[in-house]
């Protein structure tokens, strides 16, 4: 009988790393400037502080709504060079002319749609991914949809490195046309700014469901509209804050590679 070759510890440690990387190298090459940075004590600190300030500063939120903002790690969805404000109230840039909205605009909409578990939600602006993270410690039913194609993949490889992101589905292509495919919606969240409420949104809402949408001139100030569909399907509207978000784009004018 052959007895197995025996390996040194250096060379089973080598011949991990070899294969660490090659597990690696398909998945990083998709990455503008990832950060895949793992959890340290001095991020959950962070994460921590920040989950308090918001349950003190968005009037009425939950602690279920809370828990996600505790569950979800912000610092993976942002560059490397802004780690050190990854938990600060800030927004940051992701690449592409886009942005991460600032966790506190973050929480308040998401407070504001009341999402519970079973409710069908749909995002419009992927970006870095992180909104629908969110969304996705609340419901298993999230769907999203981003213009910018390698920010769609991008976020769309996070989420499958997270376990409990799995189940958001993705979609490429122009949010104002929504994802008819898999409505209607019990909420719907537009995170970039439109000039107008865009009919296909209204009809791809249920009855009695619930959408955010900022509409205002692009890169100014514009407000944000809690929408309302009634059961006669009409809608009602009201403003609920001012924010500035970046543009609600018809097609998408960024190459792959800018
Ligand atoms: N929810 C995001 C915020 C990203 S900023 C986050 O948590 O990081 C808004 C995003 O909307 C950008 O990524 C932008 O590319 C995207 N966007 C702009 N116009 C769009 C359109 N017509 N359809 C889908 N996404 C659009």
């Amino acid at each position: 009988m052959m007895r197995p070759p025996l390996l040194s510890p250096r060379t089973v440690a080598l011949a991990s790393l070899v294969a660490a990387c090659l597990t690696a190298a398909p998945a990083f090459a998709q990455y503008d400037q990832p950060f895949q940075a793992g959890e340290t004590p001095e991020l959950t600190e962070k994460r921590k502080k920040m989950v308090k300030w918001l349950g003190e500063s968005v009037k009425g939120i939950t602690e279920r709504t809370l828990g996600a903002f505790d569950a979800v790690p912000r610092h993976k969805f942002m560059k490397a060079r802004d780690l050190k404000i990854a938990y600060d109230n800030k927004w940051a840039g992701i690449g592409y002319g886009q942005t991460i909205t600032n966790p506190w605009m973050v929480a308040y909409m998401t407070h504001l749609l009341g999402i519970e578990e079973g409710m069908k939600v749909l995002e419009i602006g992927t970006g870095s991914g992180y909104q629908s993270a969110i969304i996705s410690r609340l419901t298993t039913q999230t769907h999203t949809v981003e213009v910018v194609r390698a920010l769609g993949e991008r976020a769309r490889g996070l989420h499958d490195n997270l376990a409990y992101t799995a189940n958001i589905k993705h979609k490429l292509g122009d949010g104002y046309e929504g994802w008819e495919e898999h409505g209607p919606y019990d909420r719907i969240m537009v995170t970039c700014a439109a000039d107008h409420i865009p009919v296909p949104l209204i009809q791809q809402l249920k009855p009695g469901g619930l959408m955010l949408i900022p509409v205002g001139p692009h890169f100014q100030k514009g407000n944000i509209y809690l929408v309302t569909k009634q059961q006669d399907g009409s809608i009602k509207r009201k403003v609920v804050a001012t924010g500035t978000f970046v543009p609600l784009r018809r097609t998408d004018k960024f190459s792959d590679d800018d």
